[in-house]
């Protein structure tokens, strides 16, 4: 972290993911189910704007698949979703979803930003390229303009020095705070972190998790984080959610979830990860 530098922030009031405010998320009766496998089950979620939240839960148990139909990678069976009040999908009278216009899609989903496991940067082009591209395909920024941010973001994560280095040239955790940053780039109202540590080697974690610490000190968007990290998770989130078999089988604030759970699911499975 540290300091944004010169020019990059001088007056411009960088100093926040997304200047136009946080925006909310919700889940009304959300089913997703691929073949035989009902993944989401009927599932209501509220993310409050500038909420943190994080899901834990068995693997398989769909935490990736809430993310990814937030995101619109993938397309509920059935249910509505809504980001900053402006819904995906509607329903029609025979309960079938029909998605909004590809427009209105794309304007919804430009106020959401994902972060992989995988990083998956350009290999080809520099750090600041990475963080650079989107804010001027997507969002029709100028060069300058999205070269300020740019810099700004690569500085915020601690790595103005390898704006010009390109992903081959960086530690897995260089990589993804570059990749915390592209996603930074187009001012998200929601950010979506999905086991951002996982394929790091345990001494690049704790630089990754500084960075999502950062952000979350901002306040300035909305943090849906699925993470395996309790400890981080107890000091990061608002609330915990306990998924598993397609649905939140308990929730609260982290003392309670993490520290005192009430399901015998949620007991067992922290007694696994920890
Ligand atoms: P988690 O993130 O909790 O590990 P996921 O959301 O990744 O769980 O996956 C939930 C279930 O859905 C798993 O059984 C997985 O195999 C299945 N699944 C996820 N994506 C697909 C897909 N595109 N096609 C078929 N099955 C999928």
């Amino acid at each position: 972290s540290g300091a944004p530098s010169g020019a990059a922030a001088a007056g411009r009031g960088l100093d926040q993911i997304s200047p136009e405010g946080a925006a909310g998320v919700r889940f009304r009766g959300v089913t997703k189910a691929f073949g035989a496998n009902v993944v989401l089950r009927d599932l209501d979620l509220d993310v409050a704007p500038a909420e943190r939240v994080v899901v834990i839960g068995p693997s398989g148990s769909g935490k990736t698949t809430i993310l990814r139909t937030t995101m619109t990678l993938e397309r509920p069976d059935s249910g509505t979703i809504e980001i900053g009040g402006r819904h995906l999908y509607h329903e029609e009278s025979d309960g079938r979803l029909r998605p909004a216009r590809e427009k209105h899609i794309r304007e919804v989903r430009s106020d959401v930003g994902m972060v992989f496991q995988h990083f998956n940067l350009f290999p080809h082009l520099t750090a600041l390229e990475n963080v650079m591209l989107a804010p001027m395909k997507v969002h029709g920024k100028s060069r300058e303009e999205a070269r300020d941010r740019g810099m700004y973001l690569l500085d915020t994560v601690g790595l103005a020095h390898a704006a010009n280095q390109t992903p081959g040239q960086l530690s897995g955790g260089q990589k993804q705070r570059v990749a915390i940053a592209r996603s930074c780039a187009c001012e998200p109202k929601v950010m979506l972190f999905d086991e951002v540590t996982s394929a790091l080697d345990p001494e690049l974690v704790g630089e990754v998790l500084s960075v999502l610490r950062d952000i979350a000190a901002l306040g300035t968007t909305t943090m849906l984080l699925v993470t395996h990290e309790m400890g981080f998770a107890s000091e990061i989130a608002d609330r915990v959610l306990m998924f598993d078999d397609g649905q939140v089988i308990e929730q609260g604030p982290p003392d309670q979830v993490l520290g005192d759970p009430r399901h015998e699911r949620t007991k067992a499975f922290l007694g696994a990860v920890r």
